[in-house]
């Protein structure tokens, strides 16, 4: 949802209506807009504003860096490397180049969702081009070790695309220190609006156009700007940033006591990523013998909105390809459940919630 302080600010801009691109007034003011929103982001991200290009979403995000790098194919540099448990929106991409000739490997994750590094170091050759790993997984919560990722790509040489779309606005996230090559967020993460998406290219790394056209974006990403929605996203992440600790603190003491609630009444629940090594905000359980859908469906009815599996992915009926690479089988694969809180949420919501749910899984059960 959108930040709710972001309210006004929202009916304040709309009244904004110039073309960013155009010259007289009201193209100026938009254009302001855009600067301003610009200046937010580099400074939030402590980069430069020259290596960012806003999008529409992480997806064509990504979709502009794998496609920058990988096409026109060349033999000599076709190899991309990607974890097992990447977003659908990389995943995807991944497999539509190497469809088209590139070749794919696929990083492994264990049981209790970690990557193995030695893997990746045995799997980068010469022909790599790119490696991409999420700083932390959208379903289960786990958070990838980017910094020695990153670590061992540089050694390599190979530059790296990190899909940082779970961790931005929730983590400080420094380019001057992490070692990454290309990053992608996305701002409905941060409470910004749906349609805003984030592309960061290290000033060593070439970006070619996904979107050809006029010269917005200086000509990295034609279209016509969303600068409500681009202005929107920037406060937003501003917001979320300047009161990082608090709301940090907030989301994570309801989602341990979530946990410890649920854990007391459902014996049978099991944790799937350690609480200590996944996103504060995120809980992630199964209920072996219950599938989530079913779950999902009672809970809404109940008025609690839980996920399955990725929220793009939902309605496929299809197991968890996050889970299936931790090693579960199909059933147990379509068992999992996540909790996403947000500052937004109460602990008297928490309380209420693990009432519900343990309610709903005896009825469930019988
Ligand atoms: N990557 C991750 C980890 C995500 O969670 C999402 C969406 O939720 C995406 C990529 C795609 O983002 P978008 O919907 O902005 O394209």
């Amino acid at each position: 949802m959108l930040a709710s302080e972001l309210q006004d600010l929202a009916q304040e801009i709309w009244n904004i209506n110039g073309n960013a691109s155009s010259v007289h007034q009201s193209g100026q003011k938009a254009r302001r807009l855009l600067n301003e929103s610009r200046e937010i982001f580099a400074q939030s991200l402590n980069c430069a504003e020259k290596n960012l290009v806003l999008t529409s979403c992480a997806t064509e995000s990504i979709n502009t860096i794998l496609k920058s790098v990988f096409l026109p194919l060349d033999a000599k540099k076709n190899h991309l490397i990607v974890s097992a448990v990447e977003h659908s929106a990389l995943l995807e991409t991944a497999k539509n180049l190497q469809e088209q000739g590139a070749e794919l490997s696929i990083l492994s994750v264990d049981a209790k969702g970690n990557l193995d590094l030695a893997e990746l170091g045995s799997l980068i050759k010469n022909e790599t081009a790119l490696i991409a790993v999420m700083y932390a997984n959208n379903e289960t919560g786990k958070i990838f070790p980017i910094q020695q990722v990153g670590d061992l790509a540089r050694e390599a040489g190979v530059p790296l695309l990190c899909d940082a779309v779970q961790v931005l606005g929730k983590y400080p996230i420094d380019l001057k220190k992490l070692p990454v090559d290309f990053l992608v967020a996305s701002a409905h993460k941060f409470h910004g609006p749906k349609g805003v998406g984030l592309l960061y290219f290290a000033p060593e790394q070439k970006l070619n156009p996904l979107l050809l056209g006029g010269r917005q974006e200086r000509g990295y990403r034609a279209g016509t700007e969303n600068i409500h929605g681009i202005y929107l996203a920037a406060k937003a992440l501003e917001l979320a940033l300047k009161n990082l600790p608090d709301y940090e603190q907030h989301i994570r003491s309801m989602r341990d006591y979530l946990y410890q609630g649920l854990a007391e009444k459902i014996p049978e629940l099991q944790l799937t990523i350690d609480l200590d090594s996944s996103l504060y905000n995120t809980l992630h359980l199964r209920r072996p013998g219950i599938s989530g859908e079913s779950l999902l469906m009672s809970l809404d009815m109940a008025g609690i909105e839980i996920s399955v599996g990725s929220a793009c992915d939902s309605g496929s009926l299809e197991p968890s390809h996050v889970l299936m690479a931790m090693g579960l089988n199909e059933q147990e694969a379509m068992e999992g459940l996540r909790f996403s809180l947000s500052r937004y949420n109460t602990m008297a919501e928490i309380k209420k919630s693990i009432e519900v749910v343990a309610r709903v899984v005896g009825g469930l059960k019988k």
